[in-house]
């Protein structure tokens, strides 16, 4: 399986790290390795001194897809699901200033901390979720998918036209504003609505 990531896919977010609004979705991949099974712990890396949190809905992929016109992409998913795409900001400034690709900063072990999923039946409207993350107690990053640039829809049509989608391949639609550091000892508690998803420590 593979992890298909979106980024600056909530305007407020894209203004708060300094980018402008893009035009087609901005898409980077993580390897299966960077995958952080419901509540285990995230261990911070060696490597770089910032590593952010990025709670950000997901969707799994359930039949093989390539060429997916938008009309039809609701067909391969049934599943909704959280996660945290970890991110070693002080690396991506610095990778992106050298114009370097983003791996390094987003794709490392671990990186893709995800839910267990949820049958997308239960909503009512997949343009209408909210999602938040409260680390130590307090909400620090709260969005709703009405926000985003481009919808689940859009963005698994406009994926397939690059990479087959394959069953059990996951999305991370992007993150909304609000994004900070992690520190040792944090507890992660990731909520869809008021139903708690995920809930984890920083080691
Ligand atoms: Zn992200």
């Amino acid at each position: 399986m593979k992890i298909i990531c979106v980024g600056q896919n909530y305007a407020a977010h894209v203004a708060e790290l300094g980018h402008t609004i893009p035009t087609e979705p901005v898409i980077f991949l993580k390897p299966e390795s960077a995958i952080l099974r419901v509540n285990n712990p995230f261990f911070i890396p060696d490597f770089a001194s910032e590593f952010h949190y990025e709670t950000e809905i997901v969707v799994r992929i359930n039949r093989l897809g390539k060429g997916i016109a938008r009309q039809f992409a609701h067909r391969y998913y049934s599943e909704i699901g959280i996660g945290i795409d970890f991110t070693a900001r002080d690396l991506q400034r610095r990778l992106m200033a050298e114009g370097k690709p983003w791996e390094k900063c987003k794709a490392f072990d671990s990186s893709a901390a995800v839910s267990a999923f949820l049958p997308k039946t239960d909503f009512a409207d997949l343009h209408n979720i909210d999602f938040h993350l409260d680390i130590n107690g307090q909400t620090r990053q709260r969005g709703n998918t009405s926000d985003m640039i481009f919808d689940i829809d859009t963005i698994i049509s406009h994926v397939s036209e690059y990479f087959t989608l394959k069953m059990g391949d996951l999305i991370y639609t992007g993150t909304p504003v609000g994004v900070g550091p992690v520190a040792i000892g944090d507890r992660l508690e990731a909520y869809i609505g008021d139903r708690k998803m995920m809930d984890f420590h920083i080691r």
